[in-house]
């Protein structure tokens, strides 16, 4: 075996990338604190052409040093928009006709296997602050909350390596489909 050089890869222009269509998915944000996390999800929003991150609250906007660390140009290719307060990002989506969804670790979730949307139902994925998780008045909004499964000792996963376990659960479960 031999690693493809980069060249290879043959990957989409920023400019191609915005001309295509997308994953009907936005990343909701709710108070993030680490800029290394926020610019990990851009990256990640990147490579499954989702539609848009709404960035909520503390949550940082590019153009920032520390953000492009992780993200590597991906918030030039991915859209974005910023919102004071979260609840107004989840009222607009849901005025849109999103599904809103958070994930996080609450009673009453779903597990992650069992979340399979409807093909091509407009999602909006609600992500937490690394110590308090999504936001108390954001959950009276919620049409569903999923879990991913955890074996070991930690209570929570990092919250960008959530959004990527979501996006590839997506892409088996619900965009191929
Ligand atoms: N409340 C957590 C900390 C939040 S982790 C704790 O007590 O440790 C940051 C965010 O990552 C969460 O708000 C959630 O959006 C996501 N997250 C982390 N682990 C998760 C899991 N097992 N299921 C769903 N979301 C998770």
């Amino acid at each position: 075996m031999r690693k493809l050089k980069n060249i290879e890869l043959n990957r989409i222009s920023v400019n191609e990338f915005k001309t295509l269509e997308k994953l009907p998915v936005v990343i909701v944000l709710d108070n993030l604190r680490s800029l290394n996390n926020i610019g990990s999800i851009f990256r990640t929003a990147d490579s499954f052409r989702i539609e848009k991150i709404h960035l909520c609250g503390i949550t940082a906007t590019p153009p920032h040093r520390e953000i492009n660390k992780t993200a590597l140009g991906a918030t030039e290719s991915v859209e974005w928009v910023y919102f004071p307060k979260v609840v107004d990002s989840v009222n607009l989506l849901k005025e849109n006709g999103y599904t809103i969804v958070a994930v996080e670790q609450m009673d009453d979730s779903i597990t992650l296997e069992n979340f399979k949307p409807a093909a091509y139902d407009k999602l909006a994925l609600i992500f937490g602050n690394e110590i308090n998780g999504v936001s108390d008045n954001v959950v009276d909004c919620l049409d569903a909350c999923v879990e991913i499964p955890q074996f070991g000792t930690k209570h929570s996963f990092n919250v960008a390596v959530s959004v990527g376990i979501l996006l590839w659960h997506l892409y088996l479960n619900h965009i191929t489909k």
